[in-house]
C-alpha cells in the first residue's frame, strides 16, 4: 500500500503561499490540499467547503473541546484556523498525498506532529515592504487587518529555521519550480 506523506507550506500572509499551493495542486493530481477550518468570513472569491470549513466561534470551539483539530492556532486576534483529523484521515485513505497551508506556528506544530512523513516548506519574500504592496494589491483585508498581519510577519520571519527548506517567492514561475523539484524529490523517498 501507498504511504501517504505530508507537504506542509507556511508563510507570512501575502508572502504567495495559496498562490502556490493552487498551482502545485493542478500539477500532481495525487495532491490533495487539506481544507482548514476558519472563524474568519469568506473572501468574495473562496467557496465554502474548498477553501475553507467556515464555522462560528462556536462551532469551532465545540470541535477544539471534543478533540477534532490535529493541530489550531489563534492565528489573529479572535480569529481561529485549525486542521482537522478527519482531513488528513480522508486524504490517506483516498491514496493521496496532503498539502497544507498553515501559519508558521502551526507549521511547525504539524510537522512535529508528523514527523518523517512531512516535508515543512517556508515561504519568503525578499522585504516586509513586498510583503505589504502584495497585501494592498490582493485587496481582501482592510487597513488595520493589513497592519496585524505585518506586525506578526514580522515575528514570524525568526522561524524560518525550523522548517525543512524555505523557497522566496519573488519570481513566481522559480518558486513555483523550486516547490515542484523539492516536493517530486521527497514523495520519491522511501521513508
Ligand atoms: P498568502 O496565501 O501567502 O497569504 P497569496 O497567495 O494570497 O498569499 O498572495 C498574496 C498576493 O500576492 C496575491 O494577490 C497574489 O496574486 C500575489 N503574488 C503571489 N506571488 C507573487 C509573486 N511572485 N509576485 C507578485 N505577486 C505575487
Ligand atoms: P487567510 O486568512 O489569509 O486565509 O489565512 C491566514 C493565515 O492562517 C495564513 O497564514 C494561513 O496559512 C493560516 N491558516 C490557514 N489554515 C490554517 C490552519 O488550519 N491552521 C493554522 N495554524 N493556520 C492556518
Amino acid at each position: 500500500m501507498k504511504i501517504g506523506k505530508a507537504v506542509i507550506f507556511s508563510a507570512p500572509s501575502g508572502s504567495g503561499k495559496s498562490t502556490i499551493v493552487k498551482r502545485l495542486l493542478t500539477k500532481r493530481r495525487d495532491l490533495e490540499f487539506s481544507i482548514s477550518a476558519t472563524t474568519r468570513a469568506p473572501r468574495p472569491d473562496e467557496v465554502v467547503g474548498q477553501d475553507y470549513y467556515f464555522l462560528t466561534k462556536k462551532d469551532f470551539l465545540d470541535k477544539v473541546n471534543n478533540g477534532s483539530f490535529l493541530e489550531y492556532e489563534e492565528v489573529y486576534p479572535g480569529v481561529y484556523y485549525g486542521t482537522l483529523q478527519s482531513e488528513l484521515d480522508r486524504i490517506w485513505k483516498a491514496g493521496n498525498h496532503v498539502i497544507f497551508d498553515l501559519d508558521v506556528k502551526g507549521g511547525i506544530k504539524l510537522n512535529e506532529i508528523l514527523k518523517i512523513r512531512a516535508l515543512a516548506i517556508y515561504i519568503k519574500v525578499k522585504n516586509l515592504s513586498t510583503l505589504k504592496n502584495r497585501l494592498i494589491t490582493r485587496g481582501t483585508e482592510n487597513q488595520d487587518q493589513i497592519t496585524t498581519r505585518l506586525a506578526k510577519a514580522s515575528e514570524e520571519v525568526a522561524f524560518e529555521s525550523k522548517f525543512d527548506a524555505s523557497i522566496t517567492n519573488h519570481n513566481l514561475d522559480e518558486a513555483l519550480q523550486s516547490a515542484e523539484e523539492m516536493i517530486n524529490q521527497f514523495l520519491k523517498e522511501v521513508r
